[in-house]
C-alpha cells in the first residue's frame, strides 16, 4: 500500500519544487511519492514527511537518542519563554506580509525545525497560516510531522537549494539552526521577515562549567552572523531573552544529550546529575530582506 499524501503536505503543493532540477519544476503527488515532470521521485515516509534529500538518506542530523532527549527536555517547559518570544516575533511579522500576498495563506518556513516545537507554537498563534519544517534528521521529522495539523515536514539540507518557489514564505524561522542566507532570501516574500534565534555567551553557562566539552559560544559568532546575513538582510530589531530555568536531574541529562557536543560528553547511565538552575540566554533578531 503506497503511503498516502499527508494532509499538511497537500497544503504546499502550490509551492513545492523539485530539488534535483535546474531550472526547477513543480512536484506533483503520485502513489507514495512526489514526482516532477522530469521523472525525479521523492518518497513519502510512513511517518508523515517527504524525503527531498538528494543523494543522501535522511539520517545525517540528530540521531534517535538525541531526538528523544530533545522531546523530553522541551516537554519540561524550560524553553517555553524562549518559544513564546519566538512566536510573538513571528506573529508580529506576518500581518504586513500577508497583506502583500493576497490569495496565499500566510506561510512559515522553519529551517532546521527539529521536532517542530517552535513551528507548532507559531501555527497555534496564527490560525490561518500554514507551516513547513525542514530538517535533515529523519528521527526529528517523525516528531515534526506530528507537531501540528498545518505543519508539513520535509527532509532536506539547509545548505542545499530549498525545495520551495521564490518569494513564498512570509516568515523564515531559524532557531539554533545553521543558516543559508542566499536561499532564505530567495524563498522569502519581499515583505516577509527572517527571524534568527541564537545563543549568547551566557546560554547554559552553568552546564559548560560542569561539562567543559559542551561547545562554547564563539565570541566572534555575532560578527560572523552579521557578515553572513548583511549583504541580503537588514536587522530591524533585536531582543535578548534571558531567564533562569530550574531543571531536574533528568532534564539536565537530556539537555546535555540534545546538544551536538553530547557526542563528546557522553557518559555512563550511572552518572547522576543533580537538579540545578541554568541561564537561558538568546538573541532574537527580525530581519528585512534587502
Ligand atoms: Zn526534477
Amino acid at each position: 500500500m503506497p503511503v498516502p499524501l499527508p494532509p499538511a503536505l497537500s497544503l504546499f503543493l502550490d509551492v513545492l519544487r523539485c530539488p534535483a532540477c535546474r531550472p526547477t519544476r513543480r512536484l506533483h503527488p503520485g502513489p507514495g511519492v512526489l514526482r516532477c515532470p522530469a521523472g525525479h521521485t521523492f518518497d513519502l515516509a510512513r511517518h508523515g514527511y517527504v524525503n527531498l534529500l538528494t543523494g543522501a538518506r535522511a539520517t545525517s542530523g540528530d540521531d534517535a537518542d538525541m531526538v528523544r532527549a530533545r522531546s523530553r527536555f522541551l516537554a519540561t517547559g524550560a524553553y517555553a519563554p524562549l518559544r513564546e518570544a519566538t512566536v510573538r516575533l513571528a506573529a508580529d511579522a506576518v500581518p504586513g506580509a500577508a497583506h502583500a500576498a493576497p490569495g496565499r495563506p500566510p506561510t512559515v518556513l522553519d529551517a532546521g525545525c527539529g521536532t517542530g516545537y517552535y513551528l507548532a507554537g507559531v501555527l497555534d498563534r496564527l490560525p490561518g497560516a500554514r507551516g513547513v519544517g525542514l530538517d535533515s534528521s529523519a528521527r526529528a521529522l517523525r516528531a515534526a510531522a506530528r507537531a501540528h495539523d498545518r505543519a508539513a515536514a520535509l527532509a532536506g539540507d539547509v545548505f542545499r537549494p530549498l525545495p520551495l518557489d521564490d518569494g513564498v514564505a512570509d516568515v523564515v524561522l531559524d532557531v539554533f539552526a545553521p543558516r543559508n542566507a542566499a536561499e532564505y532570501h530567495r524563498v522569502l516574500h519581499p515583505a516577509g521577515r527572517l527571524i534568527v534565534v541564537r545563543p549568547t555567551g551566557r546560554h547554559l553557562a552553568e552546564l559548560r562549567d560542569r561539562w567543559p566539552s559542551m561547545v562554547a559560544v564563539d565570541p566572534a559568532k555575532e560578527e560572523r552572523l552579521r557578515r553572513a546575513l548583511g549583504p541580503r538582510f537588514e536587522a530591524a530589531a533585536t531582543e535578548r531573552v534571558e531567564y533562569r530555568a530550574a531543571l531536574t536531574g533528568p532534564a539536565v541529562q537530556d539537555l546535555v544529550a540534545m546538544t551536538p557536543s553530547a557526542r563528546h560528553a557522553w557518559r555512563t547511565p550511572d552518572d547522576r546529575d543533580p537538579a540545578t538552575r541554568v541561564t537561558v540566554s538568546v538573541l532574537a533578531t527580525t530581519y528585512r530582506p534587502r
